[in-house]
């Protein structure tokens, strides 16, 4: 949990902060300290709609697979938000595929990878947890499951994703490139290519998580990255806490990160500590690559403290709780 002195570090360090008043500063860091539960966190700016939507249900009592379940299928929805969801930007071939994945309370999970023609991924991944025997279904065997469970089969391709991969075209040379929020004018940087990653604590003390993605912009025809695979994107252990990841996929899922986060705070790691150790491991291996890439962790444990850690600056996450519906955090970073 942050700490007066490390929130107030925080704040000085994120512009989306610096307009607070000193008052309002400290009435943050009280909220934080007793943050307690039912209380939601999700990564990115976006998650502050998203979280709003899952605290309808965590105020109610509710249960955090509900409320997670809930929150992501906004951003799923928009039709402004070009990396998740409906209108996520398409592969390199102009097929928009999704990724997604859940995991509640009981260890239980379900995802879908490589979805095409159908807008609310997560809802499908949690069928496949609730109502198949498998975890994950990918590509046309998610679809089709989709359809016989009532989903309406649409293309997905907007008008104005379209004409950004086309644009895109014209001087990719056919190579999808990540973008890095802390460099403006990297290649693809125009292509953000942020997830949502939702953790929820319910009132109960139960905990639940939910990740969903477009995934990386122009990304081979089948490329799968870390969002809907259980342990990289996403991990829950009710008896500890849960972590999710945002950024290049394929680091995420060569460290395993989330559940590395998760079984870090086991080990006694503070939720920030654990993402600030899982980002370690992902430089430390390669080091090289790392100083181009984004990857963010955002971890919460079972006392509802939080924390999130990042490779590159610019990443941020929102937290909802009793007290604030709209705290916007921005994440300390290893660069
Ligand atoms: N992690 C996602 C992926 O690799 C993208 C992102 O979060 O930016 O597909």
């Amino acid at each position: 949990m942050y700490n007066r002195r490390k929130f107030i570090k925080i704040s000085a360090a994120g512009a989306s902060l610096a307009a607070l008043s000193t008052s309002k500063i400290a009435r943050a860091t009280i909220l934080n300290q007793a943050a307690g539960f039912p209380i939601v966190i999700s990564t990115w700016d976006f998650g502050i709609i998203a979280n709003k939507e899952a605290w309808k249900t965590l105020e109610k009592g509710g249960r955090a697979l509900d409320a997670v379940e809930a929150g992501v299928r906004i951003p799923e929805a928009d039709m402004k938000n070009h990396t998740v969801g409906r209108a996520g930007y398409p592969d390199r071939d102009g097929h928009v595929s999704l990724d997604a994945c859940i995991m509640d309370e009981f260890g239980n999970c379900g995802s879908v990878a490589a979805i095409e023609d159908i807008a609310h991924p997560i809802s499908v991944a949690r069928l496949v947890m609730e109502k198949t025997p498998h975890v994950m279904l990918v590509g046309a065997g998610a679809t089709q499951f989709a359809v016989e469970q009532g989903f309406k089969r649409e293309k997905l391709l907007t008008p104005e994703s379209e004409k950004a991969w086309k644009e895109w075209l014209k001087t990719a040379k056919y190579s999808p490139v990540m973008n890095i929020e802390n460099k403006q004018h990297a290649p693809g940087n125009q292509y953000n290519h942020d997830t949502i990653g939702m953790l929820a604590l319910d009132a109960k003390g139960n905990i639940s998580g939910a990740c969903t993605t477009s995934g990386m912009a122009f990304k081979m025809r089948g490329r799968v990255g870390d969002s809907p695979i259980i342990g990289a994107g996403l991990y829950v252990d009710n008896e500890v806490g849960g972590a999710t990841s945002t950024g290049v996929g394929e680091e995420v899922i060569r460290n395993v990160g989330s559940f590395l986060v998760v079984e870090l705070m086991r080990q006694g790691y503070s939720p920030e500590d654990a993402c600030k150790e899982a980002v370690k491991r992902i430089i430390k291996k390669k080091p090289d690559t790392a100083k181009e890439i984004q990857v963010g962790f955002l971890a919460i444990n079972k006392k509802g403290e939080y924390g999130a850690y990042a490779i590159q600056k610019g990443f941020s996450f929102a937290v909802c709780n009793a007290e604030k519906q709209d705290l916007l955090v921005p994440g300390k970073s290893f660069y």
